[in-house]
């Protein structure tokens, strides 16, 4: 393995830490703030845009479309059709299958 190839998973190791915390104070500040929760969002898809971190299952949590910290039943709708996970975001109306 090359030294570069090191470093790469070093900082996804970083970023991936960084990235569950503002999930952590997303949902620790929604029931208050939820405009807060939003902001650390945008700040997750920065990070995971910038250093190229795959966020896989953590899509979930957040629109995609319109950056919104999910909390599903609040403001998000989840439903199973056809073995698929269906989250709908009630802000935006926008749809995901997973
Ligand atoms: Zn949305």
């Amino acid at each position: 393995m090359s030294r570069r190839r090191k470093k790469k998973e070093i900082i996804n190791d970083i970023v991936s830490q960084r990235i569950d915390r503002l999930f952590e104070a997303a949902a620790t500040e929604f029931p208050a703030h939820a405009q807060r929760s939003d902001r650390y969002v945008e700040l997750v898809r920065r990070l995971a845009t910038r250093y190229r971190v795959p966020l896989g299952k953590k899509k979930m949590r957040f629109c995609r479309s319109c950056g919104t910290y999910f909390v599903y039943g609040a403001n998000a709708r989840v439903r199973i059709k056809d073995k698929r996970t269906v989250i709908t975001c009630l802000k935006c109306g926008d749809l995901r299958r997973y």
